[in-house]
């Protein structure tokens, strides 16, 4: 029998990168707000114990063991897993799930989510982002636009410190940046091959959550300037990148509104029949497995994409039986993710008087340039890609089956080699109900809550659209004066990009989606979902600066309401 325990104006699930913002705008307005976390708790500075490590430190020099590897197929492929940061990964098989179809399912449970471990590219999405799936035929109508998000993405970019420049394109509208990183040489060389070859493509400096020019509300949080260290990934003693343990939630709890509570599993969100609005949430401790009660007038739901959606679906009461909100029996349906199979590179020639100082934490971004305006490719959707060039070691060091030891080899890893540029995209997928989630019938967890079965696949579109990047991508390696091009698809599973989005989408008819324009769920108003689960479309941007805007607008409107007694 659970226990009741205790009561909150605001309940968020999840600390991630969404719930770190709906707990800090939800106390800052004065609501005295519950955060649950199923996962360790992560202070900022005292648990990143591999933060200034060097290399020579680590026991396997960085390498995760093939022990490990064996044992953990799943996280051992997400993008920065390795000795320095496994802390704050999960292991496969303590969260298992059930994959119909592959799916590669990378999570990070603690305080802090995947805050403390994404890339920080970040993007605004364009007008067109919005518009083009309802115009272009593959997705319903975005309940907002471009207009409606502009102002929080401005809210959001002010507080997190985004770098970047000013480049007043229409694929990637500018933002309130700090300075940007500057392009090395090749960089500059790359930017200008592509504007003199295609005068519709921008090759612009990265967007990145990264204070590079910290401002009075960043030293107020106590974060410092970004270091070029790139190692942000252990988590960063400068508070130089943004994540939701060095800003978000340090920030809710200096107003005395917060309680973070980790270990606690969110089992399902309870559903009062009698006033038609969620009451609270049931908890499992996993320390204790005991089932608790938290009673509420206002939920966030912030567990990632998929959790919240899990959440959701375990939701189940008289009113709703197939999960909390699911009358259109859509919840779980149109989940999407970002395409990244296409990756490029080369060698390029010259340029060896030149070098780098620094490791610069961001990358170059060549803006999306496909079906902007209209529709004129045989596929949907755009793609943005990532880029940028670097210099190796010198190539001695791995020609042939020399020795990677001795004196020659030592002095060959202290001279630059060769300049190499890399390429790879993020494409939009189309949302499509056959891709979908839903619950086990017959297998939990270990706090017996039923598995997530992931059904969700790459289509024709994806096809088309990984194929126009790498005969793009190898043309303008080509122009750009590139030798030894490659261009390949690496065939991953979905998942794998990091980017899942879809389950609870928004939208403006309830027989369609399951949240408005407010992120409030149509059928059960007390109920906020603001994270990648409620996108509609993927767009090509990378998408967690939009949660956190979507977060915050959400979080406005829903504090207006709890203050007017409409909740
Ligand atoms: C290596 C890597 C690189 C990335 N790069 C980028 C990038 O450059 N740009 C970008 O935009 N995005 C990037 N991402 C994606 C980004 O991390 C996610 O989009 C973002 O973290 C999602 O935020 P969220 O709040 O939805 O979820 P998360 O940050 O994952 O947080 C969810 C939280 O909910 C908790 N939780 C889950 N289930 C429950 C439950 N039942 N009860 C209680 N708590 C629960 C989890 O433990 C977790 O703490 C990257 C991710 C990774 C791992």
């Amino acid at each position: 029998m659970a226990k009741e325990v205790d009561a909150f104006d605001a309940i968020v699930i999840g600390s991630g990168i969404s719930g770190g913002w709906a707990a800090k705008e939800l106390c800052e307005k004065g609501l005295k707000t519950l955060v649950l976390e199923r996962g360790r708790n992560v202070e900022h500075l005292k648990d990143y114990p591999t933060a200034m490590m060097d290399p020579w430190e680590f026991e396997h020099r960085g390498q995760m063991t093939e022990k490990f590897k064996e044992k953990n197929p799943i996280i051992s492929k997400a993008a920065g897993f390795g000795e320095d940061t496994a802390h704050f990964f999960i292991e496969d098989e303590d969260h298992p799930y059930i994959q119909e179809k592959p799916f590669d399912w990378i999570r990070g449970y603690q305080v802090g989510g995947r805050s403390l471990t994404w890339g920080r590219a970040c993007q605004r999405w364009s007008d067109n982002e919005f518009k083009a799936p309802a115009r272009d035929g593959y997705g319903i109508e975005w309940p907002i636009g471009y207009e409606d998000i502009a102002p929080w993405y401005s809210h959001v970019e002010k507080f997190i410190g985004v770098c970047g420049n000013e480049d007043g394109i229409d694929a990637m509208p500018d933002g309130n940046f700090l300075p940007p990183f500057e392009f090395n040489c090749v960089e500059q060389h790359m930017q200008d091959k592509i504007s003199e070859h295609y005068p519709d493509r921008h090759l612009v400096q990265g967007r990145w959550a990264q204070l590079t020019q910290p401002q009075d509300i960043h030293l107020k949080q106590g974060r410092g300037r970004c270091q070029s260290r790139n190692l942000c990934m252990r988590g960063c003693p400068f508070g130089g990148y943004f994540s939701s343990v060095s800003s978000t939630l340090p920030w809710a709890e200096k107003t005395g509104n917060l309680t973070i509570r980790p270990f606690s599993v969110a089992h399902s969100i309870i559903y009062d029949e009698q006033t038609g609005k969620a009451s609270g949430v049931k908890v499992i401790d996993t320390n204790t497995k005991e089932e608790l009660i938290f009673s509420t007038s206002l939920i966030f739901v912030n567990a990632s994409a998929l959790n919240s959606t899990l959440i959701l679906l375990n939701s189940k009461s008289n009113r709703f039986p197939n999960g909390l909100g699911n009358d259109n029996g859509l919840l779980g349906r149109y989940v999407c993710f970002h395409l990244y199979r296409g990756w490029a590179g080369g060698r390029l020639e010259g340029f060896k008087d030149k070098y780098y100082y620094g490791r610069k934490p961001s990358e170059p971004i060549l803006a999306n340039y496909r079906n902007l305006y209209e529709n004129n490719m045989d596929f949907v959707g755009g793609y943005t890609t990532f880029t940028g060039a670097y210099r190796t070691r010198k190539e001695k060091v791995n020609e042939g089956n020399r020795p990677q030891i001795g004196a020659d080899f030592k002095k060959a890893l202290t001279e630059a080699g060769d300049w190499h540029i890399y390429m790879y995209m993020q494409g939009e997928t189309i949302p499509k109900k056959t891709n979908r989630v839903y619950l086990s019938k017959n297998k939990t967890d270990d706090w017996g809550i039923p598995l997530l079965v992931t059904d969700v696949d790459y289509d024709e579109n994806d096809e088309k659209m990984i194929n126009d990047f790498l005969k793009q991508s190898r043309e303008m390696l080509e122009k750009i004066g590139c030798k030894d091009i490659y261009a390949n698809d690496n065939e991953q599973a979905p998942g794998l990009d990091i980017h899942e989005m879809g389950g609870v989408r928004m939208g403006n008819d309830p027989e369609t989606s399951l949240l408005n324009k407010w992120n409030q769920m149509h059928e059960c108003k007390n109920v906020f979902v603001t994270d990648g689960a409620c996108m509609a479309s993927t767009g090509n941007q990378s998408p967690s600066i939009l949660y956190m805007s979507l977060t915050a607008r959400a979080a406005d409107y829903a504090a207006e309401l709890f203050k007017k007694g409409e909740l």
